[in-house]
Formats: structure tokens, sequence, C-alpha cells
């Protein structure tokens, strides 16, 4: 087993990677940029070392300088949490060739299901349904018409190299199609560096499910269930639970075994998601995450596993020591994203942090690095935490969340705390009756 991990991240997925290297002996090393230097992560790390200027490209995202602190602090292996470069395939790939375990996937794998029309080749090889649309990069606008006039307006363009909910048309009629091709490719082009589009079926109604996979790179993979993350805002997440209030157990077993096989055929190493649209019955891929997820802990609550644990033993060459009938589901979890934004505009409100109080108490994790006196600096995500709540059932979970969001204490910035508690009186909530586009709906009336 590693002596020392290096955790290329920020927040509290770096302090989440702490606990579980902490727990299992092993030494970590924080790096941080000038912005951070107060940062949890960072006092609560074994080591820290500063990486670069407060912008991420100099900072989290350096890999020199990253490399440079990986070989003055002798880490043998880095974790990189979710989002900067989780999920860089060159950045897994340097990291092997000097001789540094990238605690993920390898880097084929990250680079295939990067691109997202090879993924959904990759899928539809592997057996899973898909979404129907173009089989590869739509270049013009006639073979756009052609293939979009087959499947059916609306439809939806997508980059290729997109990510985080952007670089997504929908497009209603033939009239919009050719612009709208060229825009997004513009679009692509300059968000992303690559103008590979492709087109899909705009789905009116479905719910966002998505399969936790772990495997171990030698044969042995399961699945832990669903996650359903129909909650969203401009395609962001923004409330998750497990397992899903839509799904039966025999839709779950035979999706999910189906995407446990098709890891195992791959010889995948590592956590990763598969992401799927779920619409009258019928589930349809449309992407595949090869890191760990900012959603994982209602997973970890209904399982019982420690899913960084697990990354870190599997990357360290184990092999899974449990089969799919040694997993089991129990209660309900559910996690709100807190986010240090005004809960009706959702401008970012960084700042100073006057009075801090989580909430406790039977049920309640919070994954949070900020405390009283704790700065909110500009330059990152405006992700400051996570309240994540277990009850036997979804009943008790919901009242659990009400509870709790009611005791939450944060003080000098806005969050979206008052957001979630608007939610919590809402019928559909409550009877897990929403879809992808409820939370905009709910929001526009507002
Ligand atoms: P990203 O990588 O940017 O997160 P995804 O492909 O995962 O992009 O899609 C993000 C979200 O966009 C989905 O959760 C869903 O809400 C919406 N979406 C994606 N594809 C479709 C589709 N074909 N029809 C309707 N909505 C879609």
């Amino acid at each position: 087993m590693f002596d020392k991990v290096l955790i290329a991240n920020r927040g509290e997925i770096a302090l989440r990677i702490q606990r579980a290297c902490r727990e299992m002996g092993i030494a970590t090393v924080a790096i941080h940029s000038t912005a951070d230097e107060d940062a949890m992560h960072v006092r609560l790390a074994d080591e820290s070392v500063c990486i670069g200027p407060p912008s991420a490209l100099d900072s989290y995202l350096n890999i020199p300088s990253i490399l440079a602190a990986c070989e003055i602090t002798g880490a043998e292996a880095v974790h990189p949490g979710y989002g900067f470069l989780s999920e860089n395939a060159r950045f897994a790939e340097i990291l092997g060739e000097h001789g540094i375990t990238f605690i993920g996937p390898s880097p084929e794998h990250i680079r295939l299901m990067g691109d997202k029309i090879m993924a959904k080749k990759t899928a539809v090889d592997l057996g899973l349904p898909v979404v129907p649309g173009s089989d590869g990069a739509v270049t013009d606008g006639l073979e756009a018409a052609k293939i979009a006039s087959d499947i059916g307006y609306p439809v939806l363009i997508k980059a290729a190299s997109g990510g985080g909910g952007r670089g997504m048309q929908v497009v209603r009629s033939a009239e919009a199609l050719s612009t709208a091709v060229l825009t997004a490719q513009t679009e692509a082009r300059n968000a992303f560096g690559d103008d590979a589009v492709y087109i899909e079926k705009f789905l009116g109604t479905p719910r966002h499910i998505e399969f936790q996979i772990i495997s171990d790179g030698q044969g042995g993979a399961v699945h832990l269930g669903e996650r359903d993350c129909s909650l969203q805002r401009r395609h962001q997440k923004v409330w998750e639970e497990a397992l899903s209030p839509a799904l039966n157990v025999e839709q779950r077993e035979k999706l999910g075994n189906l995407v446990a096989k098709a890891m195992s055929d791959l010889g995948y190493l590592g956590v990763g998601t598969i992401e799927f649209l779920y619409e009258n019955g019928e589930f349809y891929f449309i992407e595949m995450n090869t890191r760990l997820q900012v959603e994982h802990p209602v997973t970890e609550l209904i399982t019982g596993l420690d899913l960084v644990q697990e990354q870190i033993r599997i990357a360290d060459g184990a092999r899974l020591s449990y089969e799919q009938s040694d997993i089991s589901f129990s209660g309900h979890a559910i996690e709100c994203r807190i986010n240090a934004e005004n809960p009706k505009t959702f401008t970012p409100s960084p700042g100073l942090i006057e009075a801090y109080h989580p909430p406790g108490g039977l049920g309640v994790r919070i994954d949070s690095g900020v405390y009283a006196g704790y700065r909110v600096p500009p330059h990152y995500d405006s992700l400051i935490g996570k309240l994540i709540v277990y009850g036997r059932h979804r009943t008790e979970c919901l009242m659990r969340l009400r509870r709790a969001l009611d005791e939450f204490v944060i003080e000098g910035i806005e969050t979206t705390i008052p957001l979630f508690q608007q939610l919590l009186k809402e019928p559909d909530i409550m009877n897990g009756d929403y879809d992808i586009h409820w939370l905009e709906e709910f929001l526009s009336e507002a």
C-alpha cells in the first residue's frame, strides 16, 4: 500500500480524500494556490505545497508544479478528486511516466470516455441502450437535416468534448438546424478546442439516472445501484438521491448487471458513473464519468462502502473483495449541494463566513471545508459543502433533511440553503415526482 498520497484538489473533496487516507494509515500531501493558504484541506494535511497563484490554470491545473510537488514530498500516488485534472488522460499518462500512480482509470479509458462520440460508440458495442442520434460527428447542415428528420424534432446538438452541462443546444425545427450546427461548432471550438458536434433526440421529460460502478481491471466489477440526479439547473445537478424513487428492483438489477458486465468486459479500473436518461420505462446512455462524482456520498450511505478507500485499494492493485451478491442497499440518502450563491439569482457570493454552525445528529453527514472566519475565494467553483442525509426510508430522509437545513447556520455570505427549504415544501419533491426540467420550471415560476 502507498505510504503517501498527494491530493490534487481543494475544498470539500480534498478533505474527503484526506479522511479516507488517514483511516488507511496513509500520509497526505495537500497542494494549494496562494488563495487557499488558510483552507482546511491545507491545515489538516500532513504536508502541503503551494503550487501557484490563485488562477486555477496556474495552480490546480498546472501539471509541472504538481509533478514537482510529488517529487519534493515523495508522494507515490495522486488522487485527482473531481473536476480539475481528474479526467485529463495526459495527466494520468505523465504521472505514469514518472513512476507515480494515478488513482483512477487508465489513460486509454479516460480518453475513450472523454470523447462523447467515442463513448457512445463504445456503449453501443457493450450492449447499452443509447439516445437515438447521429453515429458520429456531424459536419454539415445537410447531413444534420437528414439525421434530425429521421429521429424527429426537437433534437439536441452536443459537443463531443463537452462537459459540465456546457456545449448543448436544443433545435426545434428544420429551419433553425444548419445555423445551429455552425454556431455549436464554433462554440465547441472556443470552449473545448474541438469543434466536433453530434446530434441526439432531445427527450422531453426524462429523469437523469446514473449507475455507480466499481471495477478492478482484473475481471471483478459490481454496480452500487443508481442515483437520481434529475433536479438540475442549467444541466448542473443540485440535489441527488439514492436510490431513485422511480425505479423498481427488477429495473435496477437488469441495467445494473448490464453496466457491471460492460465494465468487466472493458477491463475498466476504478470507480465510474454511467449516466442514463430514463423516460417511459426506457433507459438511454448519455455519457460515462471516469472519476469520483460530487454525489458519491449518497451511494456510500446506502451501501456502507467507502468509495475513496476502494479507489485507493484498486489503484494499488487489489482485486474487489466482494461480488454483486454481497452488495445490498439499505435506506435512502439525499444530498444537497450548498453553494455560495444567491438562492434566487445564483450569482456567486464569495466572502467572509462570519458564523458557521453545521447540523448534526443521527443520519446527517456534512462534507465541507469551511469554518467561521474562512473567506470563500472568488476564483473557484461556488460549492462550499454538501449536506447528505440518511433515513431508513425516503420519508424519514426528507423529514431529517428539513430538520438539518433548519439547523444549518452560515452567516456573512449567501447560500443555496433557502432553495432547498423551498423545495421541501413542494408536493412533487415530497412524492419524488420530477424530471430534468422540473427545477428550471419551478425557478421560472417563482
Ligand atoms: P455534461 O457532460 O455536460 O454533463 P451530459 O451528456 O451528461 O453532459 O448531459 C447533461 C444533462 O443534459 C443531462 O443530465 C440532461 O439533463 C441533459 N441532456 C443531455 N442529453 C439530453 C437529451 N438527449 N435530451 C434531453 N436532455 C439531455
